[in-house]
């Protein structure tokens, strides 16, 4: 990034005409943030995306993918769809699963024309130590497959998050290309509290947890085993009744600065071979690893694009913060200006962004550019 330009962030609104779609509209955005500046002739090219959860609905649909194929095999690059196994047991804990999720939610070379690779391979070891200069880590281990490409497009869909307040590209990057040991390390510190007033022992999150950390004990109130608790977050957001809190003050800043660094981790030695394209669409307040997607709680906004990923995520933050809340969703009630993902998750999801451009991988400050 040059330290003495506003990064410029584009934006293409939900509105569309006839022959302007959004989808061509996605791919202008990646043409007009320097597409054929990054990716040079035969340059094999990382697509990095959530293949979404079974059940899930809020992930980038196929539709735009193969736009952005498209767009980089006409500039010249081999792309290949991408993302990271998981730390929990779910539908994406290993190569074979993951592939089969991403065929159910529509993802398949018949339908986005580049083959998917897993990028920590089969079971989640093929990975890669990159150096870092970080408050946490000197080195984080980075899907393999990620780490050898020659250029990368990252496709986010921007939504809240249960554990990290927020999911934007720094989340997607960091968190999402992260191989599982790298995943355990991020989540190390996060540690969520059970309040034994609210708690009705309905037993919801004790049927979440992906590793059965959680039970009832004797006196009716949901009791984690921190032993077992890796910290991914889910319980919070399984309550219905709120009585599962995370130290968010503490833990939930520290995790934001592990996922910056693994970021910072991901895009090392990619200098000016990273684009950034953010879908605010269908804004759900939790991540798409849930098998559900919640009412979104502003209305659709429109696509971003850019090269900074300091800036896309926090151009993102604030547009859902300018909008209205949703009647009918966790947004409802919260006007324009009010910061719908902390009050939403009860987590400020803005530390992985102070921390990224404290790291120098972008700047909060941007230049937002409207594209009809
Ligand atoms: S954070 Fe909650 S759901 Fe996740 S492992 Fe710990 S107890 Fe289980
Ligand atoms: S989901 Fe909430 S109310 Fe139900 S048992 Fe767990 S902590 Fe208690």
């Amino acid at each position: 990034m040059n330290a003495t330009r506003t990064p410029i962030v584009y934006f293409a609104p939900m509105r569309s005409k006839m022959k302007r779609s959004l989808v061509k509209r996605a791919g202008d955005l990646l043409d007009r943030a320097g597409l054929r500046e990054a990716v040079f002739d035969q340059d094999l090219v990382a697509i990095k995306l959530h293949f979404g959860e079974q059940g899930n609905t809020g992930f980038v649909q196929p539709i735009f993918l193969r736009e952005v194929v498209g767009r980089v095999k006409a500039a010249g690059g081999k792309p290949f769809l991408t993302d990271s196994n998981t730390l929990y047991r779910g539908q994406r804990f290993n190569a074979v699963d993951h592939l089969e999720c991403a065929l159910h939610n529509g993802f398949s070379y018949a339908t986005v024309e580049a083959p998917l690779v897993i990028a920590d391979g089969l079971d989640g070891r093929e990975a890669v130590d990159v150096p870092v200069s970080g408050k946490h880590f000197d080195s984080v281990r980075i899907g393999a497959a990620a780490v050898h490409a020659d250029a990368m497009v990252v496709v986010t869909h921007v939504k809240g998050h249960e554990a990290a307040g927020f999911g934007g590209a720094l989340k997607n990057v960091g968190m999402g290309l992260g191989c599982r040991s790298a995943k355990q390390r991020m989540h190390a510190d996060f540690r969520p509290e059970v309040t034994a007033e609210t708690c009705t022992a309905c037993k919801r999150c004790v049927q979440w947890c992906p590793v059965g950390a959680i039970t009832i004990g004797p006196d009716r109130v949901a009791v984690v085993d921190y032993d077992v608790c890796y910290g991914c977050g889910e319980c919070v957001a399984a309550c219905p009744y709120g009585a599962i809190a995370t130290q968010w003050k503490t833990d939930a800043g520290m995790l934001q600065e592990k996922i910056a660094e693994h970021a910072a981790g991901a895009l090392s030695g990619k200098s000016g071979k990273v684009l950034f394209l953010s879908f605010l669409t269908g804004i759900s307040p939790d991540c798409d690893c849930w098998n559900f997607s919640d009412a979104p709680i502003v209305a659709d906004i429109g696509v971003l694009a850019s090269t900074d990923i300091v800036a896309i995520d926090q151009a993102a933050y604030d547009l859902v913060n300018a909008a209205a809340g949703l009647p009918g969703s966790r947004g409802e009630g919260l006007s324009g200006g009010v910061d719908k993902f902390t009050t939403v998750s009860g987590v400020d999801g803005t530390h992985a962004m102070v921390h990224a451009e404290v790291l120098g991988l972008g700047s909060r400050t941007y230049d937002l550019r409207t594209i009809e």
